[in-house]
């Protein structure tokens, strides 16, 4: 059985834990490697051996630096078809999505290669008479990553480039379900010409985030997952005096209007609901057909729900893999029942599926669900998983009330043909990333992700401008060289400019 090591100070190891957690194959339903699950004293470990790198790290020249990112990003671009592959194996989507995740994290590390000008200063002279004003960022030391199982690369890549270009060094907890792919980043960084112990990685579970969360060391931490282990990690890391990030999870609505164009909106709902399996913080979970557009919406998604080609994630052709784990598709199925029990009417029923050759994968099919109202379990919780709620509204405004009256607010999507309704929507919701006609509106690396209300807890959302300043502090800096027969003007009164 192959053994998944950790990654510290530039090279694997094994650590002291005799804790081990399986790894799945979710196609065949088949375990196919174990990760060591770290203790306290191999968190210590990985975070010594970071904060001894960043000593000479946070010094190193922004010409080092973004070398180095340079480098970094052709190695990952050369290699996009194995990390796929590798992703695919352990988390379930297909190929194409394993791929698209690499890209969409290599628009990060390109964003990061400019570090030289986001990490720019501001000066004003001559604020006083012979005194000029300046400020600069710094970096903050050793930061954590924290991350969820459904983008096993790109989202530990919307923290460590920016990190490390920013002069910090970074340990990453990746999730004990795909942890594969964490340890070749390493080997990547390492090849790119980072110093050993500027990025490190502990795998873990519980034990091992609280051991980062706990460590004196520890600066930041970045954390992406559910909502409630999000409301956890932001309260003992900030009772702890650390700078907090903690994105959540959501639960997102597509509204479509009457006018919009229904074979459109359609096909972008269903590719956005079922798309990874659901398995995504920006997948469409609800649909919400405002007055008229009900009857044509649901005849539009059940057909095409039903069309989605379903299978192991390395077929060719297959546009939807296997959910991630056995629990997860027990999860998701009990959850379709409690819909239909609680009177929901089910009009694409997934849960029976059976993939030929992958009996044993965990599947779900594709699920549409009508009727769904809101103090439902359906809509209520997180599915994370293939199934689309269709709610009715009568008006924009009562869908655009339906959405703010949820505690997620992650992303959301209006397809419509008026440019009044998109815009009322748009100011109107209380979401952090809105599509207009797109469904899942994730920001270029340039601007930054995050949601709001229970899918954020902290301040700054991740990569772009805000997760430079996360992972960074200012100085300001008041500075006067008097001349040397310049008399002098000390005053014991609070000094004003003249
Ligand atoms: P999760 O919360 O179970 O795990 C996330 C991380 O926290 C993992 O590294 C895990 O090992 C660790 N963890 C789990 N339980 C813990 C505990 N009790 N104490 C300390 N650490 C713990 O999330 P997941 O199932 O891996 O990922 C899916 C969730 O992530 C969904 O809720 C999804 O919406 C969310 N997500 C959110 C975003 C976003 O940007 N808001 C992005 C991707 C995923």
């Amino acid at each position: 059985m192959r053994t998944i090591q950790h990654w510290i100070g530039g090279k694997p190891t094994e650590g002291t834990s005799d804790r081990r957690s399986p790894v799945w194959n979710p196609a065949t339903g088949q375990q196919q490697a174990q990760v060591i699950l770290a203790s306290p004293a191999d968190v210590d470990e990985a975070v010594q051996s970071a904060a001894t790198a960043f000593l000479t790290w946070s010094q190193a020249s922004l010409s080092m630096r973004s070398t180095i990112l340079f480098r970094f990003r052709e190695l990952v671009s050369k290699r996009v078809p194995e990390l796929a592959g590798i992703i695919s194996d352990e988390h379930g989507k297909v190929l194409s999505d394993a791929a698209g995740e690499v890209q969409r994290g290599l628009e990060v590390v390109e964003f990061a290669c400019g570090l030289a000008t986001v990490l720019k200063g501001e000066y004003s002279d001559q604020v006083s008479t012979g005194t000029d004003v300046f400020s600069f960022r710094q970096p903050l030391g050793v930061v954590v990553g924290i991350t969820p199982f459904n983008f096993p690369i790109m989202v530990p890549m919307w923290m460590h480039p920016v990190a490390i270009a920013c002069g910090n060094t970074f340990v990453l907890k990746p999730s004990e379900r795909d942890p594969s792919v964490s340890r070749l980043i390493g080997e990547m960084w390492a090849e790119a010409g980072l110093p050993d112990g500027v990025f490190n990685v502990v795998n873990g579970d519980k034990e091992a985030v609280d051991a980062l969360l706990d460590n004196p060391q520890v600066a930041a931490v970045s954390f992406v997952g559910s909502t409630p282990i999000a409301r956890y990690i932001h309260r003992r890391a900030t009772t702890n005096g650390k700078r907090v990030q903690a994105l959540g999870g959501a639960k997102n609505h597509a509204i479509v209007l009457p006018d919009a164009d229904i074979d459109y909106a359609s096909d972008h709902v269903v590719a956005a609901a079922f798309g990874s399996a659901g398995e995504r913080c920006m997948a469409i979970a609800s649909a919400v057909a405002v007055g008229g557009a009900a009857t044509d919406l649901l005849a539009a998604v059940t057909e095409k729900a039903k069309a989605v080609k379903v299978g192991p994630g390395r077929q060719p052709g297959c546009e939807m893999g296997p959910v991630v784990t056995s629990i997860a598709r027990d999860r998701i199925v009990g959850l379709i029942g409690s819909g239909v029990a609680q009177g929901a009417r089910l009009v694409v029923d997934g849960r029976t599926i059976v993939v030929p050759g992958h009996e044993n994968g965990f599947f779900v099919g594709p699920t549409v669900i009508d009727e769904v109202t809101t103090e439902m379990d359906i809509y209520r919780e997180e599915i994370f998983g293939p199934v689309l709620s269709v709610l009715r509204s009568d008006t924009v405004d009562e869908a655009i009330a339906l959405i703010n009256a949820n505690p997620y607010g992650n992303g959301t999507a209006i397809f419509t043909s008026s440019g009044e309704a998109a815009r009322r929507f748009q100011r109107g919701v209380n979401v952090g990333m809105i599509g207009i006609n797109v469904p899942i509106p994730v920001p270029m690396a340039y601007y930054s992700f995050g949601g709001w209300k229970d899918s954020l807890f902290g301040d700054k959302h991740v990569h772009g401008p805000e997760g430079v300043s996360f992972y960074t502090r200012a100085k300001v800096v008041t500075s006067r060289w008097p001349r040397t027969d310049h008399a002098s003007d000390a005053s014991y009164l609070f000094p004003t400019a003249v």
